[in-house]
């Protein structure tokens, strides 16, 4: 199962990721926690990669498809993955193309989560105020003067996605502003008929 999870900041990707990871036995990319454990580990890409995601803004194409690839190559990926986070402008979902293409791999399913704008910052802020009241470290790009910027970046480079893989036949979009748990289950709909399509 090869699953794109589509969907602005906030939009409960991560989570829907989390339970599916469990369900079907593959891993979970999510390109922000790669690029947040190189920051954290202060790799070369790490030390590129932090001023540009403390401000709410993209890493480059380059750097991201470079860090996907030398993923998909790692034996848990050998049955699949869910990406979370990618790909995130039209060159990164080219390049996740040229990348399943080499190694004669095909995407199953995009799906798409839809909120309400003012709810995700709303999430974004919540989630930065329970790691805090849990005395966990805050995200900075979770601050209240960053979020904004991330949902900018999102509609500017981002939201153009949907009509990409619209156009391929592939996207199904769902209400992201459900419950966590029915969410889960309109994306296991979509995944049992793709596996039985198979
Ligand atoms: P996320 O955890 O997915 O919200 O990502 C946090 C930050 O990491 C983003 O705001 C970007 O700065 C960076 N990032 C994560 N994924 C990508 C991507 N696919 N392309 C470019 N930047 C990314």
């Amino acid at each position: 199962m090869r699953l794109i999870l589509l969907g602005p900041p906030g939009a409960g990707k991560g989570t829907q990721a989390q339970r599916l990871v469990d369900k079907y036995g593959i891993p979970q990319l999510s390109t922000g926690d790669m690029l947040r454990a190189a920051v954290k580990a202060g790799t070369p890409v790490g030390l590129k990669a932090k001023a540009v995601m403390e401000a709410g803004e993209l890493v480059s194409d380059a750097i991201v498809n470079a860090i996907v690839a030398e993923r998909f190559d790692q034996p848990d990926c050998a049955n699949g993955f869910i990406l979370d986070g990618y790909p995130r402008t039209l060159a990164q979902a080219d390049a996740v193309q040229a990348m399943l293409s080499e190694r004669h791999a095909e995407l199953d399913a995009v799906i798409e989560l839809v909120v309400d704008d003012k709810i995700l910052l709303q999430r974004i802020a919540e989630r930065a105020e329970k790691a805090k009241a849990a005395g966990q470290p805050v995200r900075k790009d979770d601050d209240p003067t960053i979020a904004p910027e991330r949902l900018r970046e999102y509609y500017k480079k981002t939201a153009p996605l949907t009509g990409y893989y619209y156009a391929k036949g592939m996207l199904e979009s769902l209400d992201g502003m459900a419950d966590v748990d029915t969410v889960t289950a309109a994306i296991e709909g979509i995944l049992g008929k793709v596996v039985k399509a198979a």
